[in-house]
C-alpha cells in the first residue's frame, strides 16, 4: 500500500445497533421511528462523508410473528442457543439490507409465541427481551463480528449492556466492546422480569450506587454499565438529575454526570414530507402553504364536520397514555367550550383515557371527534390539514409529533419539558416562534396558553410567519447522526 492511500484509509467502527422495534419491520411509538432512521442516517453519512472514520453500523431486532418479509429477501445465517436454568433457548438468525444497512432478526419461538410486541404486563415481557437481549452477543460470537460499540435501547435491549460489562472483564472477545444505551423514556425499567432474568441466569449487580430495586431491572443494570448514557433531548438529559424525572436514580444520574449526553432525535424526511407524501390529498410547501386548506377541509367532511371558516381545527396525535397529559387537554377542552374550535383526536391506550376522550366527544358533539385506534395514514391527514398539534405531555424525553407537525405547518401547543422544549421556539408578544409553550401541570396552564394561540390564529399574517419558521426548522437525521458518531469516536478513545 503507498503512502497516499494509507493516509486517506479510514478506520473502521463496527457498531451493533439493538432495539425492540425498527421501521420498516416493525413500529409501536417512537423507538421504531428512531430505530429505523438512525442507523440508516449514521450509515449513510460515514459513506458519504470525507471523515476518517467509517462507520459498519447494524441493526439487530426480534423476528416477531407479525414481522412477514418475503423469504427471498432473507438469508439464514446460523442458530444460536441460550441457556437457561433448565436447558436452553434456541434461535434462528437472519439477515436483511435495507438502504445499505444489514438488518438482523432474530427468531424463537419465545418471541414469536407472544402475538404482541409489548403487554401492558411487563411480566409477559420478561422471556422475549430478556433472550433476545442474550442472543444479541451470542449473534456476535455467530458472527465472529465483535462489535466496537453496542448500542442497546430502552429496558428491552439494556440487558446486553449489563452483560457486556460482566462479560468484558472475563473474555478476550468483548474486551475493546464499548457500550451504550440511548434511554427514550425512564419510566419503563423493566419492571416485573426478575424472574425471566433469573431463569436465564443473569446475575443481579451488587452496588451501592445504585437503590437496592435497581440492582435487578434491566434498564437501570445496563445503565450502570455502559460507557455513555444518551436522554434523548438535551433538557431530558438535565431534568433526569432532578428526582420529579430521575426518580429514585437522579443521584446515579448526578454521580455519573459525565457519562451522560443529551441528543435530539431527528425526523425521518423520507416518511415525513409535506412535497411527497403520498397520504394527503395536496401536497405543499413553504411557497404554496394555501395548499393546506384543502387538506383541512378534506379532513373536515371525513369526520362530518361543517366547514365554517376561520375556526382553527385542533388535533391530538397519540399514546393514550398518562405521560402524555391527555387529561389536562380533554379538561382543558371542556373548559373553553365556549370558544370557537374544532377537535380531532387519534389515540389509542389506556381504557380510562379512551373513555375520557368519548365521554369529551359525547359532551361537544359539535366540536370534538375521536379516531380510538391506530392510524398512521389518518395522523398524515391530520399532520396536513390540522392548525394546532396539541401536546401536553408531562414529560417528553424527545417527541417526534411536535416536529412533524413543526414540518407540517401544524402548530405544536405544548408543555415546556423535555424535547418539546428543546424543538418548539415559545412564541411571545416579543417574538415569532414555532409554536407555544406552557409550564404548569394544570388544565388551566393548558387553556390558558390555548386560549393565547387561538387569539394569534385569528391575526393571519403573524400565524402564517409561525408557520413558516416551524417549517424551516431543520430536525433531519443528519444533524443527530453526526453527534452520534462524534460520540462513537469518543468512546473508542478510551479503554472500556
Ligand atoms: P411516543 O414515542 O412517546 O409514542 P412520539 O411523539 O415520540 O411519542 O412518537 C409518536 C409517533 O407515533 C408519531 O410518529 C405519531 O404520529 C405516531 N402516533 C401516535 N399515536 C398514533 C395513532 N393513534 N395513529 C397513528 N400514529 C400515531
Amino acid at each position: 500500500m503507498d503512502m497516499h492511500s494509507q493516509k486517506h484509509k479510514k478506520s473502521l467502527i463496527r457498531v451493533l445497533f439493538i432495539a425492540s422495534e425498527a421501521e420498516p419491520f416493525v413500529k409501536v411509538g417512537g423507538l421504531g421511528d428512531i430505530a429505523g432512521s438512525l442507523p440508516r442516517a449514521i450509515q449513510k453519512l460515514s459513506h458519504e462523508s470525507a471523515a476518517e472514520t467509517r462507520i459498519d453500523i447494524r441493526l439487530c431486532i426480534p423476528f416477531y410473528k407479525s414481522i412477514s418479509l418475503p423469504l427471498e429477501t432473507l438469508s439464514f445465517i446460523g442458530k444460536l442457543e441460550i441457556p437457561k436454568l433448565h436447558g436452553s433457548v434456541r434461535g434462528e438468525v437472519y439477515s436483511t439490507k435495507i438502504e445499505g444497512v444489514i438488518v438482523y432478526l432474530i427468531k424463537s419461538p419465545v418471541i414469536s409465541n407472544d402475538p404482541k410486541i409489548y403487554n401492558q404486563d411487563t411480566r409477559k415481557d420478561g422471556q422475549k427481551f430478556v433472550f433476545f437481549s442474550l442472543a444479541c452477543l451470542e449473534l456476535t460470537k455467530v458472527l465472529g463480528w465483535n462489535p466496537d460499540i453496542l448500542h442497546a435501547n430502552d429496558w428491552h435491549t439494556a440487558l446486553a449492556v449489563y452483560m457486556l460489562g460482566t462479560l468484558r472483564r472475563e473474555g478476550k472477545f468483548y474486551r475493546n466492546s464499548h457500550s451504550l444505551i440511548t434511554l427514550h423514556n425512564l419510566p419503563f425499567m423493566g419492571a416485573g422480569t426478575e424472574k425471566a432474568m433469573k431463569e436465564f441466569l443473569v446475575p443481579a449487580i451488587s452496588t451501592d450506587e445504585l437503590p437496592g430495586w435497581a440492582c435487578y431491572q434491566p434498564l437501570p443494570m445496563g445503565l450502570f454499565f455502559a460507557d455513555a448514557i444518551v436522554p434523548v433531548s438535551p433538557q431530558y438529559a438535565k431534568e433526569l438529575l432532578t428526582p420529579e424525572y430521575g426518580y429514585e436514580l437522579s443521584s446515579y444520574f448526578h454521580k455519573f454526570k459525565s457519562k451522560m449526553i443529551g441528543i435530539l432525535n431527528g425526523l425521518d424526511y423520507s416518511l415525513w414530507n409535506p412535497e411527497q407524501d403520498a397520504c394527503i390529498p395536496s401536497k405543499f410547501s413553504l411557497s404554496t402553504l394555501e395548499a393546506r386548506k384543502n387538506n383541512k377541509s378534506e379532513l373536515l367532511k371525513e369526520f362530518s364536520f361543517p366547514e365554517i371558516p376561520d375556526i382553527p381545527l385542533l388535533i391530538m396525535i397519540s399514546r393514550m397514555d398518562q405521560q402524555k397529559g391527555i387529561e389536562l387537554a380533554l379538561e382543558g377542552l371542556r373548559n373553553l367550550a365556549d370558544q370557537k374550535w374544532q377537535a380531532i383526536i387519534l389515540g389509542s391506550g389506556d381504557p380510562m383515557l379512551e373513555q375520557k376522550a368519548r365521554l369529551l366527544q359525547t359532551d361537544l358533539p359539535e366540536k370534538v371527534r375521536v379516531a380510538l385506534r391506530y392510524d398512521s395514514t389518518l395522523a398524515h391527514r391530520m399532520y396536513a390539514g390540522g392548525d394546532i398539534l396539541l401536546m401536553p405531555s408531562l414529560y417528553e424525553p424527545c417527541g417526534l409529533s411536535q416536529m412533524i407537525a413543526m414540518h407540517y405547518a401544524c402548530i405544536p401547543i405544548a408543555r415546556a419539558t423535555g424535547g418539546l422544549l428543546d424543538t418548539i421556539l415559545k412564541t411571545t408578544e416579543e417574538r415569532i416562534g414555532t409554536g407555544f409553550l406552557f409550564t404548569g401541570k394544570t388544565s388551566e396552564a393548558f387553556a390558558k396558553e390555548l386560549l393565547y394561540a387561538l387569539r394569534i390564529f385569528h391575526q393571519p399574517s403573524i400565524w402564517k410567519r409561525i408557520q413558516k419558521k416551524a417549517m424551516q426548522k431543520d430536525f433531519s437525521w443528519q444533524k443527530s447522526a453526526i453527534e452520534y458518531i462524534n460520540l462513537y469516536e469518543r468512546l473508542m478513545e478510551n479503554k472500556p
